[in-house]
This record gives C-alpha cells, structure tokens and sequence, in this order.
C-alpha cells in the first residue's frame, strides 16, 4: 500500500487529579478518536487552534506520549505498543522538528555534536566519515560547513531551526512532523525555512506531518490538509478542494478570516461566537455545535462520523 502512516481511532487523554488524595477524577481528551492516513512522499497538513489536540496527535504517533486507545500502523506494522528496544528501532524512521529552536537545542554543546548525536545512539561510525556527512548535512541546510564548529548560541532564529532541521535529517528518516516549525520565527525567514523543507523533502523523498495553526503556512506546505477542533477532526481534503470549498461549518469560519489582498475575492467573514469548550469537559454531540451558526437539535445529541462525502473530502457534519 502507498500508506505510511495509519492512524486509527487514536485517543490520547490525560488524567485530571482533584482533591487531597490527588486521585483521577476525569480525563481531558486532547484527541479523541482520529483517524487518518499519510502516503509516502506526501504532506498532510494539521491545522486548528491552539488546544485542539494536532500536537498531542503529533507526539502520540512518536510515541512521546502512549495513546489512551486506538492504533498506529508505520508501513503496515502496528506500532502502538512497542515498548524498549524494539520502539528505539521504530523510532529511527521519524523524527521531530520542534517549534522552538531556542529551546530545543542545548546552546553549550557544538553544532557538530548536536547534529551527530541522533547518529551515535544508533550506530558506530567512523568519526572522520561521520564529521564530512555532518558537514554535508549543514551545507544541505543553508549553513557554512564552518557552522560545525560553533555553538547554537552564536546563531539567529532561523539559523538555529536549520540547524534542528539538520539534526532531524541526520538519521535519515521516513516521516518527519513538523510542529509549528516556523511560528516562533521572524515573518521575514519563516518563508526561507518553510521553502527549505519542501527542497529537502524533494531531495530525501521525506514524508511530512506538518502541524500549524496558520492556515496560509499550512496552505502553502500541504498536498492534504486535517482540520481538527477540539480533539478531533472535522474535515479533512485535498488543499485545493479544502480552500476552494471548505464544507464544515468550523473550516468555513477559519478559512474566512484569512486576509485576502484582492478586494474582489473577499468573502464576508464568519465570525464565531464563544471560546472553544474545554476538553475536560467537551459537548455531547458535534463537538463544534456550542459555536456553530449552523446547528440544528439534533446536533447537541449525535457526534456526526467523519465520512468521505466526494473524492478525497472527508467531513464530520449532519449537513452532508
Ligand atoms: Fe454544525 Fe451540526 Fe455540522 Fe456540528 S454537525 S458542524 S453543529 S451543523
Ligand atoms: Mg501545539
């Protein structure tokens, strides 16, 4: 199959403690029960607002976090519940590029090292051979072969992201999720990193999951595109037909806020009334029915299954 990830009925909750005893007394159901597939070769975009559950989703499959329920499939295998040195070796194939270079890079260890570092904790390797493949690897991001030498401190924001970007090359992985890669960066370099993640997976014939909350970053990154709120997801289509025709209530609403320079293409935007519920203590029903403008009774008392409505167009919704 040309599936390399399968995702089915994930759940990931995490427990609520309350009182003295600190005991559980509920659950915040961060990502309840999502399903999707990711194709080799491919970018499949999440996108929602902070809190949805795209990041939890995202760690759930690198299995930072164990998963409540459900499956992960990685090229057919079921990974869900490796555990030691069968999930180190499963591992190998993913890797993670996180938000924030800042944090993510320890600014007192040597470029060098931070980059070879992935590379040592799987294999022996010949430090002479190993120090030109680091070396290639920097050049392969942007940066000066010189940069191995030096400390993550001594770059900017947008250097440092290559530099991660490096480091989650150096194993050469199958699928890399991006989460939020360049929303901690300045406007101007954002597009200089996100145009080197696209050279890089043309290249390495990488596979992304690629986590934003902005929809023009994700617009521009994805070949398919999730839409997910409040732990689960509503709608999920090819990037064209998702921004050309978005069909759930709460797509709709984002993709109508996003600025639009040509005066006669801007739509009226939706503007959704309330705050998103909490996921400690979500809606019956559609998740989305306390805010949308399109709800009907029987909203509030049947969760609508995400189903293919046209080729490829998924959506969770009693309209279609
Ligand atoms: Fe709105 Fe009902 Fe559709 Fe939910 S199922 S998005 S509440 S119309
Ligand atoms: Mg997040």
């Amino acid at each position: 199959s040309d599936a390399l990830l399968e995702i089915q009925n994930l759940k990931t909750y995490y427990p609520i403690r309350g009182g003295f005893f600190r005991r559980v007394v509920g659950n915040v159901k961060a990502v309840d029960d999502v399903s999707f597939t990711i194709k080799r070769g491919e970018t499949l975009g999440l996108v929602g607002e902070s809190g949805c559950g795209k990041s939890t989703t995202g760690r759930t499959i690198l299995r930072l976090m164990k998963p409540t329920d459900g499956k992960v499939l990685f090229e057919g295998e079921d990974i869900t519940n490796l555990s030691g040195a069968r999930l180190q070796k499963a591992r190998r194939d993913f890797q993670m590029i996180f938000q924030d270079p800042y944090a993510s890079l320890n600014p007192m260890q040597m470029v060098g090292d931070i980059i070879s570092e992935p590379i040592l904790n799987y294999e022996k390797r010949d430090k002479k051979e190993l120090k030109q493949y680091v070396k290639n690897l920097l050049k392969k991001v942007g940066l000066p072969e010189e940069a191995y030498y030096k400390y993550a401190h001594e770059f900017s924001g947008g250097q440092r992201q290559r530099i991660g970007i490096a480091r989650a090359l150096a194993l050469n992985p199958k699928l890399i999720i991006a989460d939020e890669p360049v929303s901690a960066l300045d406007v101007s370099v954002q597009s200089q990193v996100l145009n080197l993640l696209k050279d890089l997976q043309e290249e390495f014939g990488l596979t992304y999951l690629f986590i934003a909350h902005d929809l023009s970053v994700v617009k521009h990154m994805s070949d398919r595109i999730g839409v997910m709120y409040l732990g689960n997801l509503v709608e999920v289509a090819s990037n064209k037909d998702l921004y050309q025709e978005p069909l759930h209530p709460y797509t709709q609403a984002l993709i109508s806020a996003i600025p639009e320079p040509n005066p006669k293409l801007k739509k009226e935007r939706i503007v959704l009334q309330g705050d998103v519920p909490s996921p400690a203590n979500p809606p019956t029903g559609c998740p989305f029915h306390t805010r949308c403008p399109m709800a009907q009774e029987i909203c509030s008392q049947e969760k609508p299954p995400l189903k293919e409505v046209k080729p490829g167009h998924h959506v969770a919704c009693v309209l279609y």
